[in-house]
């Protein structure tokens, strides 16, 4: 029997989305194992659950959104946190660190009927079984965790960090060699260190790897000159929200 797929959104670029998407090379062999029951962006046959699977991309911005993904996880058996946003709140959690009125009187001409909450990850309200960081994370990635399910077994996602991508490359360090402010050392792989390896900085976008020495990459950021404030904005970008970073973020 074919695995039973659904795939939502909340608040997001959909940008997650749109790397699913791009699986059309190897869809035609999904396609004879999977059968997408749910996918708005993708097709306008939205059946109800239950999901063997469900992705869920987006954080949680709206009392809306927490009704719904509690109602998504009660008809999924695996549920996937689909990119940062989802995983931590991402990027849309910025507006975190200023009031929500604030927020909603810039983003919105007349606010007054915006009904907004804090933005969390998916997991701040139901309980998450893998977790597919990056912003987006890379499809490679994606179809890891759909192998894994059809097969029952864990996925194998990388918990190290973006250096250890970036050695196997054999660049130059940007912030050793360079004094550039590369967040490489405290973010997980699982991108191939696409940055670097063109001569640009890890910018943080798979959030913390798995204990990271977040005092230790405050050190080197100071060293190398950036200001507390940068330091903070460089740690808010992505996974200000997330547990690692939470103290830096100074949330
Ligand atoms: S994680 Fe990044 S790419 Fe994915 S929806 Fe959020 S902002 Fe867009
Ligand atoms: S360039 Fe960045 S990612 Fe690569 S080794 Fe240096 S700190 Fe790590
Ligand atoms: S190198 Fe860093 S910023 Fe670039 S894609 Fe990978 S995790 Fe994201």
């Amino acid at each position: 029997m074919k695995l039973k797929v659904g795939v939502f959104k909340f608040t997001s670029c959909s940008g997650c989305q749109v790397e699913l998407i791009r699986m059309n090379e190897q869809l035609p062999e999904l396609l004879n194992l999977v059968e997408f029951k749910y996918w708005a962006m993708a097709s306008s046959k939205l059946e109800d659950g239950p999901y063997d699977l469900a992705l869920v991309e987006g954080a949680i911005s709206t009392p809306e959104c927490i009704e719904e993904v509690k109602a998504i996880r009660e008809k999924s058996r695996v549920l996937v946190a689909l990119g940062d946003c989802a995983v931590t709140g991402g990027v849309p959690s910025i507006r975190n660190w200023m009031s929500q009125r604030e927020a909603e009187t810039i983003v919105y001409p007349k606010p007054g009927y915006i009904r907004s909450t804090r933005v969390y990850g998916i997991d701040e309200y139901v309980k998450v079984d893998y977790y597919l960081k990056g912003c987006p994370p890379r499809l490679e990635n994606i179809l890891q965790v759909f192998k894994a399910v059809i097969l029952g077994v864990k996925p194998r996602l990388r918990q190290h960090s973006v250096c250890v991508e970036c050695k196997l490359y054999e660049n130059e360090c940007l912030l050793t060699t360079y004094k550039q402010p590369c967040m490489g050392p405290v973010t997980a792989a699982g991108c191939g260190a696409i940055c670097p390896n063109v001569g640009r900085v890890c910018e943080g976008c798979y959030g913390p790897m798995s204990d990271p020495n977040v005092a230790s990459m405050v050190e080197r950021l100071r060293e190398i000159g950036l200001s507390d404030d940068e330091i903070v904005r460089k740690f808010r970008k992505y996974a200000g929200m997330s547990k690692p970073y939470r103290e830096v973020a100074k949330l």
